[in-house]
């Protein structure tokens, strides 16, 4: 195994990892990934830490019909993560290694040893044992790894404006990063100009959007803070339950808007994760509104 300043490289695993899918691909012709990269191929130049813990699963709780959410008691103290990074996770019995982000903040875990996993549902091995076999009680390995995060290093960074765009399950990161970004907020002594904040959050379905509620809370408590929620493949109604949920796909026109309230947009950076389409077209409707690629962060997971 390779060390890297402190931490570990995948070479290793990658290789083992290849020669097990070899042996899996052997015995069983339908592969059980639909022909998608594995986790650990995916994340493949991603730095890892050399911390693996033991996870002890302490709640198991369905967030909608697709998409089951974990909180896990972290055994290891030395296990640190920051808001954006996602868990190699080890089941035991299970050979192919799952790779999901951490939707909770960091603070949590300094404060109860806990994080939370939202998983949505699908034939992939892994994640087919969470969302169907997995029990409270139920013990698995852990390791943190991910180059992409949010953690300003002298607190929350004065002038900086963010923007947050999530499309389905990609809100997991993107969670964690808007709470680390509160907490810093209420730590900080001198409050004026931490700069605004635009969540953009949008699924297929009004069931889909699991942490509607907890967002607009969060907004709630930051004044600096604005939610839009989208959801794309329903229509609403006369008696539509929220005037903070439009019903069509994040366009041009939303992230002009958007632009409009981060100016300048110079201190403006930006943290993305979603399906790839919607990654993409985001990307380049926001370099058409004139954001330097250097200022767009995603996370994919393909
Ligand atoms: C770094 C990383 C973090 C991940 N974190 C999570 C997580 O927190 N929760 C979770 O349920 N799964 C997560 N995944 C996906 C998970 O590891 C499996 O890849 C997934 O369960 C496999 O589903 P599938 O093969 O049926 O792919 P499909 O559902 O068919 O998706 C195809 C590919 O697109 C990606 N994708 C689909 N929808 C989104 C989206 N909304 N945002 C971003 N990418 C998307 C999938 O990961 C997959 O690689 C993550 C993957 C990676 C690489």
């Amino acid at each position: 195994m390779r060390y890297h300043h402190g931490k570990v490289t995948t070479h290793h695993w990658l290789r083992w990892y290849r020669s097990l899918r070899l042996v899996q691909m052997c015995s069983s012709p339908a592969s059980s990934n639909n022909g998608h990269r594995h986790h650990l191929e995916v994340t493949d130049h991603a730095e890892r830490s050399k911390v693996m813990s033991s996870a002890e699963v302490v709640s198991v709780m369905k967030l909608s019909q697709t998409v089951t959410g974990f909180t896990l008691r972290v055994a290891d103290q030395r296990l640190t993560f920051k808001a954006g990074q996602w868990l190699d996770l080890f089941i035991p019995g299970v050979e192919v290694v799952g790779g999901y982000s951490i939707c909770s903040p960091p603070h949590q875990l300094v404060t109860d040893r806990t994080l939370q996993l939202a998983i949505k549902s699908s034939p992939h091995t892994p994640t087919l044992w969470m969302c169907t076999q997995c029990k409270v009680g139920d013990k698995l390995s852990i390791r943190v790894g991910g180059d992409y995060y949010y953690d300003p290093p002298g607190g929350v960074e004065h002038g900086r404006h963010l923007l947050f765009i999530a499309g389905g399950i990609g809100i997991n990161p993107i969670l964690s990063m808007v709470q680390h970004h509160v907490h810093l907020q209420t730590q900080q002594h001198d409050q004026t100009d931490t700069g605004r904040v635009q969540v953009l959050y949008s699924t297929k379905s009004r069931d889909e959007l699991v942490f509607c509620d907890q967002l607009a809370e969060l907004a709630r408590s930051s004044a600096s803070l604005m939610m839009s929620f989208y959801i794309t493949r329903e229509k609403s109604t006369a008696n539509q339950e929220r005037s903070d949920i439009k019903y069509h796909r994040i366009n041009r026109d939303d992230l002009e808007q958007c632009l409009s309230r981060l100016q300048p947009s110079d201190n403006l950076t930006c943290y993305l994760c979603g399906p790839q389409q919607m990654v993409d077209m985001i990307t380049t409707t926001l370099e058409q509104l004139g954001v330097k690629n250097s200022q767009i962060n995603s996370e994919k997971w393909w």
